[in-house]
């Protein structure tokens, strides 16, 4: 009656059933010699109800843990919790995880003693875990970003177990990632011309701010280069806006692959365009602009309907080496240059020294 008592309750009920049964069990001859007016003391079936109430006690709590009911609730929690939760000694070897513990490292729990977190941890051991107790890492595990909160089950020995309770963080991380990369494209927007992808004139005067600051501080050379391309409007009437629009790009691209990697190219206006050319003096800024002059007339310019577009360029240099101490000191004169350049005929280089 008992083993079917037994049966049909759930297996965490039993140790209940068990603290219920067991003294109504021992009352039975009781109840029985109150019902029936027979003195309880000479009653002999007492000492059997006692025994039998007694193993069913212990059955309860021997065989069906009713001593284990608090372990078991925290068992419960432990396994269902849905961050993984894994539990190392203080050599890194692994002693218990929860289930998605033992899933996010793809383990059984047979497993658990033969492995140590070293296998998945870079960050093992942690820093400051054993001067403060606690610390925290990320970590990548199965393609899977997580934030590891380290804590030492007892901070007072450096030998302690250490729990880490992982928070999976890669939906968030992804769209932090996504979150910069639209910032750098953004600012990337803010400083280039979209046409040619050059800079702008905004952080090609930020740059020419930069550099003469350092020359004023250093006072080693520094050249600013203005080019404009002659009779533009003609191209842009003979051949259409968009043939234009061809060229702009071409020039741009002539003018990057002369440059040097220090130098900054910028699309400064319509068909206007300026090289900042720091550590260079005149003659070498000079000679950068001779080629440049001759690489944009040498380059083959096609409209969309394949007819060749003669263009040339003026190009207007200054040099400073020291005291230039305004932005402006340096490119009024580059600009002037140029108007010197276009005034001279065109196709020519004309420069200043300050
Ligand atoms: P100059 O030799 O004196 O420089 O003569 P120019 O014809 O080049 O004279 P100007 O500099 O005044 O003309 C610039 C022309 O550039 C005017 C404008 O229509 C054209 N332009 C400006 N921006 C663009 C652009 O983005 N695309 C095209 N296709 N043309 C542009
Ligand atoms: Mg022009
Ligand atoms: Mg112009």
């Amino acid at each position: 009656m008992l083993a079917f008592v037994f049966s049909l309750s759930q297996t965490s009920w039993r140790p209940i059933v068990s603290i219920i049964v067991a003294p109504t069990i021992a009352n039975i001859p009781t109840i029985y010699a109150l019902a029936t007016d027979i003195s309880p003391a000479g009653f002999v079936l007492h000492p059997l109800a006692l025994a039998i109430g007694a193993w069913v006690l212990h059955r309860g709590v021997m065989r069906y843990g009713l001593l284990d009911n608090i372990p078991v609730v925290r068992d419960r929690v432990f396994n269902e919790l849905s961050d993984p939760l894994v539990v190392v000694n203080h050599r890194g070897l692994l002693i218990d995880a929860n289930l998605t513990g033992l899933k996010m490292l793809g383990m059984d729990r047979s497993d658990l003693s033969t492995r140590t977190i070293a296998q998945f941890l870079t960050s093992w051991p942690p820093e400051d875990l054993y001067r403060v107790g606690s610390a925290a890492e990320e970590a990548t595990i199965g393609g899977q970003i997580y934030d590891i909160a380290f804590s030492s089950l007892d901070p007072l020995s450096e030998k302690a177990d250490i729990m880490l309770v992982f928070r999976d963080v890669t939906v968030r991380r992804e769209s932090e990632r996504r979150l910069r990369k639209m910032q750098k494209e953004l600012e990337r927007l803010a400083h280039t011309d979209s046409l040619t992808g050059l800079y702008n004139r905004r952080i090609f005067m930020q740059r020419l701010e930069e550099e003469v600051e350092r020359v004023s501080r250093h006072g080693s050379a520094l050249s600013v280069l203005i080019f404009d391309l002659d009779f533009f409007k003609a191209i842009n009437y003979t051949y259409g806006h968009d043939t234009g629009d061809i060229v702009l790009v071409a020039v741009g691209r002539v003018s990057t692959e002369v440059k040097r990697l220090s130098d900054v190219a910028a699309r400064i206006g319509g068909e206007e365009f300026a090289l900042l050319l720091p550590e260079t003096d005149q003659q070498g800024a000079v000679q950068l602009a001779q080629r440049l002059r001759a690489a944009i007339e040498k380059n083959v310019y096609l409209s969309p309907s394949g007819a060749p577009v003669k263009v040339n360029s003026s190009i207007g240099v200054a040099t400073a080496t020291k005291g230039a101490k305004e932005v402006d000191k340096l490119f009024s004169p580059a600009d002037k240059q140029l108007y010197r350049a276009k005034h001279n005929g065109r196709n020519r280089v004309c420069s200043t020294m300050l």
